[in-house]
């Protein structure tokens, strides 16, 4: 289905809402502030990030919205209709759970002289968990937004993501890039962003959403060894550095012909951050079969090179890519499982994606979900009248 600006600010203002009456309801009290941060999908360059590399994601028009108060026995209490319960940090048997994120975010911006003292808060989200849409972030960086607000005081875009993405390797274990903190921070609607992870330079690039659209193809499929194969590609990556003598693979210019893994890895990373650079400019230029080609290219890379897209995503991205209508079709995010993303031309895109998800159900034998998306400006908070 078409998303139109509306919708998207329609989705933002519900969910706000939401948060602001389960916030009411739980707590017996207005909230004094308010955040919302939009999950995200990278459109491509994936496993750059962590080498200094080049990623171009957008921020989505799915969201994760975070309401709050101050309280003044230093305590913090959280909620979240994902869970149910509220629950006081420091109370629960749980701190490996979700509240982590909330610890992490609430002792960094202290740390970051962002005192609020105790705090109360309620999430609700429509950002799905564990598909590579980014839960995480956009939950961390709504967290510190609100804070921000109620604090009277702002981080800076990339100081805030950067606090954000210490939070997912001191808290919650996940040694990530500063890819999604930096989008959900710092997006611009109707654009996408390319960012330099060496320089945290960004550009625009801008979408133009009445000539094609964004599909999220979710496979459903659980991502239950991602965790342990993006620590291995993250050491591969590493190693092949060390040998090839640089800090970083974005040093590189030309990898060695040799086929073992960290050089396969290397090769994936080497050629992505070119097809990044390439994508952005065929983007610019309105070249969409150019960008499509790109795209295609990439998940092959991807599954041959870094060997981390498993069976699911490969034959989602297959199916789509025999579709008409379909420029390209890629994995996204860290891969085994989790979601694709297609770039379809704007009136084909309902049909691609009601005959998406029936390829891909015929052939897997899994229902998987295809939706589209727009993409929107990045996080944002705002004081509640009393
Ligand atoms: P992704 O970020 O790709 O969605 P992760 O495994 O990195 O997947 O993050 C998912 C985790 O983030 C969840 O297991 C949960 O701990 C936390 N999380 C994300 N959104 C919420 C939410 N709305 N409420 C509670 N916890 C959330
Ligand atoms: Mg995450």
């Amino acid at each position: 289905m078409p998303v139109n600006q509306s919708q998207a600010d329609d989705a933002r203002a519900a969910i706000l809402e939401r948060a602001t009456a389960a916030f009411t309801d739980r707590f017996g009290r207005k909230p004094e502030a308010v955040a919302i941060a939009p999950g995200r999908v990278n459109l491509i360059g994936d496993h750059t990030d962590y080498s200094e590399g080049f990623v171009l994601p957008m921020a989505i028009d799915r969201f994760t919205a975070v309401a709050g108060a101050v309280r003044g026995d230093g305590s913090v209490r959280a909620g979240s209709s994902r869970e149910g319960r509220v629950v006081t940090l420091g109370e629960v048997d749980d701190e490996g759970g979700w509240t982590r994120y909330v610890r992490g975010v609430v002792d960094l911006c202290a740390g970051a002289g962002l005192l609020v003292g105790g705090l109360d808060l309620w999430i609700e989200s429509s950002v799905p968990t564990g598909s590579g849409l980014s839960s995480s972030a956009a939950l961390c960086v709504g967290i510190a937004t609100l804070i921000e607000m109620l604090a009277g005081r702002s981080l800076g875009v990339m100081a805030k993501a950067e606090l954000c993405q210490r939070v997912e390797h001191e808290y919650a274990g996940v040694p990530c890039g500063i890819m999604d903190q930096a989008v959900i921070a710092g997006a611009e609607a109707g654009s996408a962003m390319l960012l330099d992870c060496r320089s945290l330079g960004v550009e625009r690039v801008e979408i133009d959403e009445s000539e094609v659209a964004v599909l999220v193809a979710d496979t459903r499929q659980p991502r239950t060894l991602a965790g342990s194969a993006y620590a291995d590609r993250r050491r591969a990556c590493e190693e092949a550095a060390g040998r090839l003598g640089v800090r970083s693979l974005r040093d590189v210019r030309d990898v060695p012909g040799s086929d073992d893994e960290p050089m396969r890895c290397a090769r994936h990373v080497v050629t992505e951050n070119a097809r990044v650079l390439a994508f952005g400019e065929a983007v610019n230029a309105g070249q969409w079969a150019k960008a499509g080609e790109i795209m295609n290219d990439s998940h092959a890379s991807l599954r041959d090179d870094f060997r981390i897209t498993g069976e699911s995503l490969d034959a989602m991205v297959e199916c789509a890519q025999s579709i008409d209508g379909v420029y390209g079709a890629r994995m996204t995010g860290a891969g085994m499982g989790g979601c694709a993303v297609v770039l379809a031309r704007r009136e084909r895109a309902e049909r691609v994606s009601r005959e998406l998800a029936a390829a891909y159900e015929s052939r897997t034998g899994r229902i998987g979900e295809v939706f589209a998306v727009r993409a929107v400006g990045g996080a944002s908070g705002f004081l509640v009248s009393s």
